[in-house]
């Protein structure tokens, strides 16, 4: 890039300290306090009135607060009906998770879909690179009889835990099983959510997969009867449709959620 003329800088300059000039000369005359500041403490005092007006501008603009300006522009926050708390964890760490809908439920997820619209998962969940993981202190196991765990029937010469998750899901998690089971009773129909991937130390997925800080689940739902062997469902299954099942991960909380054609997979940052 080529630099301006030497003549068009000075006279920038010189018509930015004749404005400063004239500023601080009315600014005297009508406070009568300029007089007593050095040029330093004028030129500090005049910066702050400015900073304070163009940041007042900036928020009449906007109509909203800086905390407002820090949301992301998906989450919705939702009326809650009636407070339904619920006391989950362990013994030692018992702590309560409240199982309302974090967030509204978006209008369709379809095959392909992903929430937040459009987004890659590692600008919501983080990437495995930037995020320390140590599996004897990051991992949880949650056991719930409302859930189907691919794990308990993989049958011999498997050592997957599909109850093993990164403690960030828990939360997300209880919340999905709890609107999974609403939704069933809405429709008399006896779903469970399936876990049918959770924890991975190696294989199966990608090397930086976020299964391999258990950060990401895959989930289907079915009806435990129904329920038999391993394996993903047929085309055709009888829980609740995917695309339904991708709105309730999303209302859950679940940071990243995508629908993979034949599961859901959702993550979280830890
Ligand atoms: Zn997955």
């Amino acid at each position: 890039m080529s630099r301006p003329p030497k003549g068009i800088v000075h006279y920038i300059i010189a018509c930015m300290r004749s404005c400063i000039e004239i500023i601080l000369h009315q600014y005297a005359r009508v406070t009568g306090l300029f007089a007593e500041h050095n040029r330093i403490e004028k030129v500090f005092l005049i910066g702050t009135l400015c900073s304070t007006l163009i940041m007042g501008m900036v928020f009449l603009s906007h109509g909203r607060s800086f905390y407002d300006l820090q949301l992301p522009l998906d989450l919705h926050p939702v009326k809650k009906i009636k407070p339904i708390k619920k006391t989950a964890g362990t013994f030692f760490n018992p702590k309560t998770i409240d199982l309302n809908p974090v967030r509204e439920e978006p209008p369709s997820f379809n095959n392909g879909f992903r929430m937040p619209k459009g987004s890659r998962e590692y600008d919501h969940s983080l990437h495995i690179d930037k995020v320390k993981f140590n599996p004897g202190t990051d991992l949880i196991t949650i056991h719930n009889h409302k859930v189907w765990w691919e794990s308990d029937h993989d049958g011999d010469g498997h050592d997957e835990d599909d109850h093993k998750m990164h403690r960030s899901m828990e939360e997300p998690f209880k919340r999905l099983v709890h609107l999974i089971e609403l939704e069933s009773k809405k429709h008399s129909r006896g779903v469970v959510l399936k876990v049918q991937d959770s924890y991975r130390a190696e294989g199966v997925h990608h090397a930086k997969s976020l299964h391999k800080q258990g950060r990401a689940l895959d989930l289907t739902t079915g009806i435990p009867s129904e329920l038999k062997g391993p394996g993903l469902p047929k085309e055709k299954t009888p829980g609740i449709p995917l695309s339904k099942l991708g709105k309730l991960c999303w209302a859950a909380g679940f940071d990243w959620v995508l629908y993979e054609t034949h599961h859901i997979h959702v993550s979280c940052k830890p």
